[in-house]
Formats: C-alpha cells, sequence, structure tokens
C-alpha cells in the first residue's frame, strides 16, 4: 500500500504536471508557427521563378516564337525561371536532410587551405567576371589540418565566398584567413570589402529566406538559403559560425573546426 499523499504534495504535482505541460504546448505551438511560416515563405519563393518561366512560355506561344529579334531572348528568360527552381529545389533538399538530422557526417582529415584553395579556383570566371580577387590573408597560408566532413565544409566554403562574390561591387576583394586556436580548434574567416549588411538585418541572416535586401538578392540568383544551409552544417560538426559587418565596409563570416593531428 503506497503512502497517502497529502493534499499540499498532490497540489504540487498538480502543479508541476501543468508547468510542463504548458511548456511542451508552448514548444508545439512554435514549431507550429514555423512550420506556417516555412511554406508561406516557400510558396512566396515558387511563385517569382513559375510566373517567370509561364510569363515568357505564353508570350512565344502567342506568335513571340516566330519572331527572331525575341524569341532566343524569351526563351534564355524562362531558362534562368528554370535554373532558379532547381537551385531551389537542390537547396530545399539539402536543408531538409540536414534538419531532419538524415545527413550523416563522413568525416576526414586534410588540410583546409587546400580545400579553399579549390573553391576559389572553381569560382574563378565568377571572380574574372567582376574583377574581384579572392586571396589566403598573409601569414595564414602555411597548411593546417582539421577534421571534418570535408564534402559539406566544402559547401560552406562555396556559400559563402559566392555570396561575397554576389553582393561585392566590382574590383572588391576575398580574404580568406586561418588561426590556429587553444583549445584544439581553427578558425576561419572570410571577408570582403563589399557593401557590408545594415545592422538590423545582421542577427536575422542565419535564418531560412531571410534577406537584408530582398530584391538585390533575388537579382543575383539568391534562394535566401545559402547561409541557413552553413549554419546546420557548422552546428552538426558541433562547430560555431559568426559574422560581423559594417555597412559601406564589408562582411566577415567566420567558423571553427577541431583541429586534425598533421
Ligand atoms: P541569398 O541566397 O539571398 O544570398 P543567404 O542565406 O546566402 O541568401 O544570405 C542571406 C542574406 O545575407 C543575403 O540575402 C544578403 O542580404 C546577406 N549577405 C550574405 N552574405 C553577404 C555578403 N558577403 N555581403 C553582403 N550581404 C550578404
Amino acid at each position: 500500500i503506497l503512502p497517502q499523499k497529502s493534499i499540499d504534495e498532490v497540489r504540487k504535482d498538480v502543479e508541476r504536471w501543468a508547468i510542463e505541460k504548458s511548456d511542451e504546448i508552448a514548444l508545439l505551438q512554435k514549431n507550429e508557427r514555423f512550420r506556417k511560416e516555412f511554406l508561406m515563405n516557400l510558396a512566396h519563393e515558387l511563385r517569382t521563378p513559375i510566373f517567370t518561366v509561364q510569363g515568357y512560355v505564353h508570350t512565344l506561344l502567342d506568335g513571340a516564337i516566330d519572331d527572331p529579334n525575341v524569341n532566343r531572348k524569351f526563351l534564355n528568360n524562362a531558362t534562368k525561371g528554370i535554373q532558379r527552381l532547381v537551385q531551389l529545389t537542390d537547396d530545399l533538399n539539402q536543408i531538409s536532410k540536414l534538419e531532419s538530422g538524415q545527413a550523416q557526417l563522413e568525416t576526414s582529415y586534410f588540410v583546409i587551405q587546400d580545400l579553399v584553395k579549390d573553391v576559389y579556383e572553381e569560382l574563378m570566371l565568377k571572380a574574372k567576371e567582376k574583377s574581384i580577387e579572392m586571396l589566403i590573408k598573409k601569414g595564414t597560408e602555411a597548411g593546417i589540418y582539421v577534421m571534418a566532413d570535408k564534402e559539406k565544409i566544402k559547401q560552406v566554403i562555396v556559400n559563402l565566398v559566392e555570396n561575397a562574390l554576389k553582393y561585392g561591387n566590382t574590383g572588391c576583394t576575398i580574404t580568406t584567413g586561418f588561426y590556429q586556436m587553444d583549445e584544439g580548434r581553427v578558425y576561419i574567416e572570410v571577408s570582403d570589402d563589399g557593401p557590408g549588411i545594415a545592422e538590423q538585418h545582421v542577427p536575422r541572416i542565419f535564418e531560412r529566406f531571410y534577406r537584408a535586401d530582398r530584391s538585390r538578392s533575388r537579382d543575383v540568383g539568391g534562394t535566401g538559403l545559402g547561409l541557413a544551409i552553413v549554419k546546420h552544417i557548422i552546428e552538426a560538426h558541433g562547430e560555431t559560425v559568426t559574422v560581423r559587418s559594417k555597412l559601406g565596409v564589408g562582411s566577415s563570416f567566420g567558423f571553427t573546426l577541431e583541429k586534425g593531428k598533421s
């Protein structure tokens, strides 16, 4: 036979239970809000390129297909809309894998400077188009081994360097620096002397679909998911990503990684 609880004890139990439940309900409501907001944003993002493609295809079918002055241009514009949709689906696919924890990390040792050099080489054409220089910070060239998922960290660097290229003005410079920290970590920082981000936007730019300047982001082909992907990948490694930015001066995105044995 269990000892009888006093009325006071029972009341405390009920109170504790009510607090637990109300915390759970608040969490569910928050998740539900996020889900609704995500779907609304997604529908909005899909509309623009779909309407673009639909508009050009209709105009072509209405007769523009026979006009040699415009038919090629309209087809090209429709293709751009399709490219945007492909990019968006790729980004969404990646983010949903990361968020559902399906994305397994395949860690290995590699030299982080070499990975950045590979990315620079792949993006060389884009950089040349805008006469943007991509550099390794002086004094930080000596190879440092890290232990991480190489493909995913490559994605992080691509996203950061591509952003600097997309938003950077003609002739600006992108510099990546590498710093060994005490507790067996390495700090990697991708900096640009581009337009910078206004103070009020900085705390939110890692959120899905958040942009400091919506129309500019669309113009340069952004999906609003690049930095959310960066944050997920770095956090999946148990590390952190930070940003410092000043309007008219530039931006620096930094992240830590575990140092590997050399
Ligand atoms: P997007 O696809 O719009 O580039 P991101 O998630 O990669 O989405 O970036 C979010 C927003 O942060 C961008 O829309 C842009 O306003 C801002 N941003 C990111 N990187 C830079 C940068 N290097 N310079 C200026 N603004 C940036």
